[in-house]
């Protein structure tokens, strides 16, 4: 079966910018409301030749969950049906506890992680990241959904370990 990747992290970090970025169409919807998503969650995609399944989490809504609750179900989903999971956080906002919550059940699955540090749209942001090794995921890889910038680097480091 094809690899699947799973996007996961609290909302409004970009989870879905990302997912239509890499997929190349626009097809899970944006939206300004964090945790406010009516997304199609599931599309294909391709990097290097390389073809895998990819999970937009933040569009799997639980309704009367409490948001914390459904974050951590969310990062569940995703170790359960992914082979490997990319982080999103924020590098505009700096690490929140919902980061450290979302860090620690990703860390003790084991599952490959990969942390993308989005919203770094220009060179002082990309530099600027460094705070984010405290979620002990690894290099924090920065990133722009909206420009691009990044993602092909992503990209890599998600295909090396199909
Ligand atoms: P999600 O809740 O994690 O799926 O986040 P969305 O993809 O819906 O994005 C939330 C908000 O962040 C939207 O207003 C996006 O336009 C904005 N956003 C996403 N990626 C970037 C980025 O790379 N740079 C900037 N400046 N804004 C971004
Ligand atoms: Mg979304």
């Amino acid at each position: 079966a094809m690899p699947v990747v799973a996007l996961v992290g609290r909302p409004n970090v970009g989870k879905s910018t990302l997912f239509n970025r890499i997929a190349n169409e626009r097809i899970s919807i944006v939206e300004d409301t964090p945790g406010v998503t009516r997304d199609r969650i599931y599309t294909h995609a391709e990097w290097l030749g390389k073809q895998f399944s990819m999970i937009d989490t933040g569009g799997i809504t639980m309704e009367s969950q409490q948001l914390n609750q459904e974050i951590k179900n969310q990062a569940e989903i995703a170790i359960e049906e992914a082979d490997v999971v990319i982080m999103v956080v924020d590098a505009r906002v700096g690490v929140v506890d919902d980061d450290e919550t979302v860090a620690r059940i990703l860390y003790q699955s084991q599952k490959p992680v990969i942390l993308a540090v989005n919203k770094a749209d220009n060179l002082e942001q990309r530099q600027d990241i460094y705070d984010f090794y405290t979620l002990g995921l690894g290099d924090p890889l920065p990133v722009s959904g909206v420009h691009g910038t990044g993602v092909g680097d992503l990209l890599d480091e998600v295909v090396k370990n199909f």
